[in-house]
């Protein structure tokens, strides 16, 4: 009797353990994070190989800095990185275009603000001379129009059919001229708003600059989500990233969302990988990041 109760207790007791041992979450580092590279919008225009082997050199920071294998490339992995286009890369290849370049010093900020400005007022004129065609246009269409049905009525004479003609080209030109201009009007809206963008951004660096001198600063900027990482309870985590212009940049954000997927939160150094903003120009992990990364992965 008591050998049967000691194994039934002992036998629930292993059952028990053997079900808190699945649903304890694992330490940090102890097992590599696999990933997978998923979607690379061919709008990037880098090749799926190039993205891929641009997460192999940011993993490898990390690996590096932990003496240890911390992720595997899989097919399918417990993280799936892609790279999606959206408003943000348009934005950013519209300004490259421009040639406009994002810094957060006060003459930069003037400079673009002056850009901005003018293309406003242009963008303004534009509109003006749209409506002043299109207005034209309508009361040309309604005299057509008139002419058409005193032509149906039998009450026009043969010169009265010639002008029509003429009118009716006339008009069509005019619609061609209010397309060309609707299209350019758009383009130019675009750049507004993308130089809007930029000053947007302009004031968030150099806030962050201000932030650097001044640690009792009111509201911080929101942190530029050129990528993100998610965590889902199913276990299909995800890496986006959104927006880069150069390698350096495509490998600092992956090392910055790789690091989310280890298990690292925002540190305060501004210069590090895991800062809450994207600064890092150089794309590599600094000594910030790497103290927190051993102190998450209890390594000496
Ligand atoms: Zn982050």
């Amino acid at each position: 009797m008591l050998k049967k109760f000691i194994i039934t207790v002992f036998g629930l007791g292993a059952i028990g353990l053997y079900i808190y041992f699945l649903v304890l979450p694992t330490p940090p580092c102890s097992k590599p994070v696999t990933y997978g590279i998923g979607t690379v919008d061919t709008r990037f225009g880098i090749t799926k190989d190039a993205f891929s082997s641009a997460a192999r050199e940011a993993v490898g920071q990390w690996e590096q800095a932990a003496g240890k294998h911390l992720f595997t490339e899989a097919l399918v992995g417990d993280v799936m990185v892609s790279a999606v286009y959206d408003k943000r890369q348009e934005v950013r290849d519209r300004l490259d275009k421009m040639g406009v370049q994002i810094a957060g010093d006060k003459e930069s900020f003037t400079a673009l603000q002056k850009k901005h400005d003018a293309l406003a007022a242009a963008y303004d004129t534009a509109i003006r001379t749209y409506e002043t065609v299109y207005a034209r246009y309508t009361a040309e269409d309604a005299l057509y129009k008139e002419g058409v049905a005193r032509l149906h009525s039998g009450s026009a004479t043969r010169d009265d059919s010639r002008l029509l003609e003429t009118k009716r080209l006339a008009i069509n030109a005019m619609v061609d001229e209010l397309a060309i201009r609707k299209a350019a009007l758009k383009e130019q809206l675009l750049s507004v708003n993308a130089l809007a963008e930029a000053l947007n951004q302009s004031v968030q660096q150099h806030n962050t600059a201000v932030d650097d001198f001044n640690t009792v600063s009111g509201t911080l900027p929101k942190e530029y989500e050129g990528g993100l990482y998610k965590s889902a309870a199913d276990g299909n985590n995800t890496v986006a990233i959104f927006t880069f212009t150069s390698h350096a940049e495509l490998v600092g954000l992956l090392a910055h969302e790789f690091g989310h997927a280890l298990g690292l939160g925002h540190v305060e150094d501004p210069h590090a990988i895991m800062y809450r903003l994207n600064l890092s120009n150089t794309g590599r992990i600094n000594e910030t990041d790497v103290q927190a990364l051993k102190l998450l992965c209890v390594l000496k």
